[in-house]
């Protein structure tokens, strides 16, 4: 069904997909940077600023009683740019490292650093963190208890107060980093990222468009050629890519098999035009002779009317069992019955060949078998088969049907004693409208469709099927089906199809 131009408008171009992926992919990438940078930058910063001053405590303080304990401290804060200053109980200074010209803890008035002792040790137990502003207008400090790093505010001085014993002595060790204003600093990079943005959505854009070339060039080419496909060409599309060539080679078979469709239907309908059109053209022949002539009016003129008749209806009743078999509108209607009575009720039905028309059809079997199948479908089967080896056969107009139990699988075989067909045209009988030669003597009969009916309904029913062929001595063709019980041995024994009510059971 085609796409209606609504349907068709809403479906967007592999190009389009790829130019949106690339910037979806871009836009996400462009978020989380910038999520990374402007957002987590403030606070890992002021993190790093803490635990540089937590970490220098720790370190300092692992060893109080040592002669070194104050070179230490001094290296320490050096190391990290920290302010570090030792008070006693009250907040006067013992020691000081000035790393900073402008540190809070320096400048601080020593009742505030007392205070800051007293509520380090009441509230917090021995160890705190606390946050001091200059204010520039009062030139008073406002000082704040920080319980995370992310409360501390900008341009402030992150003060870290922690008691100590040093050659027992209570002192105070108070380190102050300064938190500096990263707003310049996150402004500076999101400038930055919108350049990089720009930069980045420029070339994703000229990548995007080289990707969607490679992947969509082709298909746009593939889909030009494809456009002559309904008329079974194909011209391959060159490129480098293995889904591309293997699509190639796809779309070349389909032109093959379609070419070979259209060379088969077009002989299908020529063979179907002769074959309808031969016992037509007699039984209109013979039905104006017998209304012109009344004695021509026999049972013999009669006859052949009927007989090609039925020659049409036989014609018409296997194109309807393809199509339906093919269409997948049959499917077997399964049950238990005996194969060998069935079989020998069918050799028996081409009974008037044998007495009238010269015909030898026997049937032997090692075994009564019961199979669970079609049993109508295995019969149309068995007398395609049949029909085939009585119309093939050699002069001696002799076929055999032969039934035989392997392991759990019987087969039955159909024998004839004429031309055989060619080994390399074995595979190709069983195609649909095949025939092995358009001279043949079947010819004018045949519609190619019989062993192609055989080959559907053993498959239907998980059988197997084959051929064996000699040149000029005949052929055998052979179907399997699945045993579903064994009833010991057939006592029929051969059967001629003359002698068939005398020995079925
Ligand atoms: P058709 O209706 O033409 O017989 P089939 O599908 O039954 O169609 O057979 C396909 C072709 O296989 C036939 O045209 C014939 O050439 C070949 N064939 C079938 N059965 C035999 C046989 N017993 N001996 C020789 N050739 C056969």
């Amino acid at each position: 069904m085609k796409p209606s131009n609504t349907e068709k408008k809403r479906q967007i171009g592999i190009r389009a997909k790829i130019f949106g992926c690339f910037l979806l992919f871009l836009f996400l990438a462009l978020s989380i940077l910038w999520f990374a940078q402007i957002i987590l930058f403030k606070t890992l910063y002021k993190d790093i600023k803490v635990n540089e001053l937590s970490s220098t405590a720790k370190y300092v303080l692992s060893e109080t009683d040592t002669v070194g304990f104050y070179s230490n401290l001094a290296d320490a804060a050096a190391k990290n740019l920290i302010c570090a200053q030792v008070t006693d109980e009250y907040g006067d200074s013992v020691y000081s490292a000035e790393n900073n010209t402008y540190c809070a803890i320096h400048h601080l008035p020593s009742s505030i650093r007392y205070d800051l002792i007293r509520s380090t040790d009441d509230k917090y137990s021995g160890t705190a963190l606390y946050s001091v502003v200059l204010n520039p207008v009062t030139s008073d400090y406002d000082v704040r208890y920080v319980t995370n790093s992310y409360t501390l505010p900008e341009s402030s001085d992150a003060i870290y107060v922690e008691r100590f014993s040093h050659n027992g002595e209570i002192l105070y060790l108070f380190l102050d980093s300064q938190i500096e204003p990263v707003g310049t600093v996150t402004k500076a990079m999101a400038s930055l990222l919108i350049v990089i943005g720009a930069l980045l959505v420029f070339l994703a854009l000229i990548v995007a468009k080289y990707v969607s070339g490679v992947i969509a060039g082709p298909i746009s080419e593939m889909n030009k050629a494809a456009k002559s496909l309904s008329k079974g060409k194909y011209t391959p599309v060159d490129c480098g890519t293995k889904e591309i060539s293997e699509l190639n080679d796809t779309l070349i078979k389909a032109a093959h098999d379609l070419n070979t469709v259209e060379r088969m239907r077009t002989e299908l309908i020529a063979n179907i035009s002769h074959d309808l059109r031969t016992p037509l053209t007699l039984i209109k022949g013979y039905a104006e002779v017998m209304m012109d002539i009344p004695d021509e009016m026999n049972a013999e003129n009669l006859k052949t009317i009927a007989d090609e008749a039925d020659r049409l209806s036989s014609l018409v009743n296997d194109m309807l069992d393809i199509s339906k078999i093919e269409s997948g509108n049959s499917s077997p209607k399964l049950s238990l019955f005996c194969l060998t009575d069935t079989v020998r009720r069918c050799v028996g039905s081409y009974e008037k060949f044998t007495k009238h028309g010269g015909y030898r059809i026997l049937f032997s079997a090692d075994a009564r078998v019961y199979v669970t199948a079609d049993e109508s479908m295995i019969v149309q089967a068995l007398c395609n088969l049949i029909n085939n080896a009585m119309t093939y056969t050699g002069s001696d107009k002799s076929v055999d049907i032969k039934q035989s139990v392997t392991g759990n699988m019987v087969r039955i075989e159909v024998t004839d004693t004429g031309e055989g067909i060619e080994p390399g045209k074995l595979k190709l009988i069983w195609d649909r409208y095949y025939k092995v030669d358009s001279e043949h003597k079947r010819a004018a009969v045949g519609t190619g469709l019989g062993l192609s009916i055989v080959r559907s309904i053993i498959t239907m029913h998980n059988g197997n099927y084959g051929v064996r062929s000699t040149l000029g001595q005949g052929s055998t063709f052979w179907f399997e089906l699945p045993v579903s019980e064994l009833t010991g041995k057939d006592d029929a024994g051969t059967q001629d199809a003359n002698t068939q009510d005398a020995n079925t059971q």
